[in-house]
């Protein structure tokens, strides 16, 4: 088998500068380099053999001279001992050393291997009663999600087979774009365009995904909302987000909670505020009422002589502190109701009630419009 002519196998001319000799072979390896060229290997790795041993001579400038004068016959008999001319292409780890000692990212071709990255976080807005927030409640929501494919575990590859790494970038998602400016020459870095920036190619995608490594799910997830949250507050649940991108971690799952309005209830914190209607008669003679509270009816005792408006106060009715031990207390606001519909009777009984109390407006009253004299002066 006749030997190819080595300026030829790097498409250089004879009178090719050292700097064209290396651009040309280094373009050929990157095409003839085995990872990218899945489909026919041995082809590739014989090629990139022969495109090498051309290199290693014209590169050389003692054995380039040798060669331009005598050609392929400088160096018959010398094949075995060539130094340096077999890297032992059987393996593939010898290949790889080859082809970082060109292109390896230590000496400043392409920028560092993508990195893992954590996936982005979601959020979950949960809407609870308001015992629900006082006591906690356990809730399972779904939520929709991307998560790594089962099928392929994320890699985008069909099981069996495996994501490459990219020819372009080999991996680092980056490639460097040189350009002549009226400064000099810039080189710019950009993202690969053959593997938008994975560094990574699935030549048979996983057909559950698609090759994207990651699926679309609605993940049925229990979310603990513990006692005493209110509304507004904000439950991290960590892990639960969105798949990371290159086997970094998940996301985290925000839950903000929403809390219904109570037909009864009101909040400040972890009090309970609540208004309860009695009557004028139970406001003046006193009475023991039923209040309701988040644990049920219990027993408020109003004492004689209660005006509208005071608060009474049960001890560790409200809700429990969110951290900590112990609760809030309820606050009762008494609201007086003043009758609105007398039949003669209670008119008459009233009307006896005011006389008997000596006068037709009462010592408050009296006061009251006292101190309206006082600013008005009428
Ligand atoms: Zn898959
Ligand atoms: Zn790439």
């Amino acid at each position: 088998m006749s030997k190819q002519d080595y300026y030829e196998l790097l498409g250089v001319p004879r009178t090719a500068s050292d700097d064209e000799i290396k651009k040309a072979f280094r373009k050929l390896a990157r095409k003839y380099h085995p990872d990218v060229n899945r489909d026919n290997p041995q082809e590739a790795e014989a090629k990139f053999k022969e495109i090498n041993e051309a290199y290693e001579v014209l590169s050389d400038p003692q054995r380039k001279a040798q060669y331009d004068q005598f050609g392929h016959a400088a160096f018959d008999g010398a094949r075995g001992g060539n130094a340096g001319g077999d890297f032992g292409f059987g393996g593939s780890g010898g290949f790889s050393d080859i082809f970082d000692m060109f292109f390896g990212g230590q000496s400043g071709f392409g920028g560092r291997q993508p990195g893992p990255e954590k996936g982005a976080d979601l959020r979950y807005d949960l809407e609870i009663s308001f015992e629900e927030a006082a006591f906690g409640v356990e809730r399972e929501v779904q939520i929709p999600r991307t998560e790594d494919c089962d099928t392929c575990k994320g890699s985008g590859a069909a099981p069996g087979t495996q994501a490459e790494v990219c020819p372009q970038c080999k991996g680092t998602g980056q490639v460097q774009v040189m350009q002549n400016t009226p400064f000099g020459r810039m080189v710019n870095v950009r993202t690969c365009d053959r593997c938008n920036g994975e560094g990574r190619i699935v030549q048979t995608p996983c057909r559950d995904c698609h090759g994207r490594g990651k699926v679309r799910n609605k993940r049925k997830i229990k979310i603990k909302v513990p006692s005493g949250v209110d509304n507004g507050s904000r439950l991290r649940i960590a892990r639960e987000g969105e798949a990371g991108v290159r086997k970094g971690p998940p996301g985290d799952l925000y839950v903000y909670i929403f809390v219904k309005p109570h037909k009864l209830f009101a909040r400040e914190g972890s009090e309970v505020i609540c208004e309860v209607p009695i009557s004028f008669v139970q406001a003046s003679l006193g009475d023991e009422i039923d209040v309701p509270t988040l644990d049920g009816k219990v027993k408020l005792r109003i004492p004689e002589g209660t005006q509208s408006g005071t608060i009474f106060r049960l001890k560790e009715k409200g809700i429990p502190h969110l951290r900590g031990n112990g609760r809030g207390d309820q606050h009762v606001r008494v609201k007086v109701l003043t009758p609105q519909k007398l039949n003669e009777r209670q008119r008459t009984l009233l009307q006896e009630f005011a006389k008997l109390g000596g006068e037709n407006i009462n010592p408050e009253q009296k006061n009251f419009f006292k101190k309206v004299k006082d600013v008005f002066g009428v």
